[in-house]
């Protein structure tokens, strides 16, 4: 079978690829090992942060407006609620260069945030406890998108537009040459170019094509735990991203009396993406135990934890560029914990890739070139 594109791993970043492909009129292939939404790679879990002053870097602002705006596009395009405005506050010490990087991106891109002491969080926030050296930097209009949903919604646009899936077929060889050939279990496919996003399987589907890239898949956990609606409640309390001396900690109201949910950003143990992983033990939950004492002490008890995937990078900036030794494929992929937000616009992008169309977004902190390690694919 013959198509325009080849897309290995329809989940978060693949499946809005796919959408901006067949609205662009391409004919496309879209694979995955699994059905998305589903709960064994990175896109499961009910709600991601979107934020806009950002404080891994001033570079990504611009995307992160598009982003919002393609997904309220979305939202409208399938009449569903996608995005919950509760607002986001970054926590810190009052030097912490990702809370400065927040006020920074702010100000230069005229974004709304206030900043406030740790008594005027306290006062506004009585579920929040914090010491007087740590400040807040909120902003009111960023929030939390509804992860499967928006997978669905990309799944649900792009089938009206003609896209085809083949889905429960893991991606088995990829061969490269004036066109690409993608070959699963019961189908071989062509097409002029294909863009590999299947996210924590990145990396063994490249080295597979001799294309080492520094991609480690990471053990992640969450959790959802008890909460007064009054204090904890999505109409009353903000998601958040706390920076802390030794550990970064993020989180959500409770939605729909679901429960406020809270994971560890930082750390994990490096995984097999293909071994079933550990499942959420008493070590996971004292990690977010300590933090909910420290600075959410109202929090009740832990109702629920699960387990998930990162797909890192060195320097925790993601990876989107053609690979030198076969200009016909895209690399989309180590999104470090803090994709999901960008995948509409990086849909956009992908597919502006494919059309040969100008991208109107600096995305050269993306290239692979910047990995002096990846000789073979650069
Ligand atoms: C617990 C948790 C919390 C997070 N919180 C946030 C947040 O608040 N804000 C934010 O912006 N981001 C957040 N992220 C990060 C974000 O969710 C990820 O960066 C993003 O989902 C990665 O998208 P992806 O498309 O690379 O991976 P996925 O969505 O996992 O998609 C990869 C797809 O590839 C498929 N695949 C793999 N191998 C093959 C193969 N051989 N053949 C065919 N298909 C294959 C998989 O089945 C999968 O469907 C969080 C992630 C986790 C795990």
């Amino acid at each position: 079978m013959k198509f325009d594109c080849i897309i290995v791993g329809a989940g978060s970043i693949g499946m809005a690829a796919a959408y901006f492909l067949a609205k662009a009129g391409k004919t496309v292939c879209c694979i995955d090992a699994y059905e998305p939404p589903h709960i064994n790679g990175s896109h499961h879990g009910e709600t991601r942060i979107i934020r806009y002053a950002y404080g891994e870097g001033e570079a990504y602002v611009p995307l992160a407006l598009r982003a919002a705006h393609l997904w309220e596009e979305l939202a409208a395009q399938v009449d569903e609620e996608l995005f919950l405005q509760t607002g986001v506050i970054n926590v810190g010490d009052h030097n912490n260069p990702f809370i400065q990087t927040v006020i920074e991106s702010a100000r230069k891109y005229e974004l709304p945030l206030e900043v406030l002491s740790s008594e005027e969080v306290m006062e506004r926030w009585p579920g929040i406890s914090l010491p007087d050296n740590m400040i807040a930097a909120f902003e009111p209009t960023s929030g939390i998108l509804k992860v499967e949903k928006c997978v669905e919604a990309y799944k649900t646009r792009a089938i009206e537009l003609g896209a085809s899936f083949y889905f429960n077929e893991p991606v088995r060889q990829i061969i490269t040459g004036d066109s690409v050939t993608v070959i699963t279990d019961t189908h071989t496919f062509t097409a002029e170019q294909c863009v590999i996003s299947s996210g924590a399987w990145t990396k063994q589907l490249l080295e597979s094509i001799d294309v080492p890239l520094p991609l480690s898949p990471i053990r992640k956990t969450f959790a959802w735990y008890e909460a007064d609606e009054q204090l904890y409640g999505d109409l009353a309390f903000p998601a958040f991203a706390f920076e802390l001396r030794d550990a970064c900690y993020y989180g959500f109201p409770s939605i729909d009396g679901a429960g406020y949910k809270i994971g560890r950003h930082d750390g994990g143990e490096p995984i097999n993406p293909d071994e079933v992983l550990d499942s959420f033990n008493e070590k996971d939950a004292g990690d977010l135990d300590n933090f909910i004492d420290d600075y959410m002490p109202h929090v009740g008890p832990l109702k629920e934890g699960r387990v998930c995937k990162y797909t890192m990078t060195p320097d925790e900036h993601f990876i989107i560029d053609r690979l030198s030794s076969s200009a016909n494929i895209i690399v989309a992929s180590g999104f470090s914990g803090h994709g999901f937000k960008f995948a509409s616009v990086i849909g956009e992008i992908i597919s502006q890739m494919i059309c040969g169309d100008e991208c109107q977004y600096d995305i050269d902190l993306f290239k692979l070139s910047r990995f002096k390690e990846v000789s073979l694919g650069v």
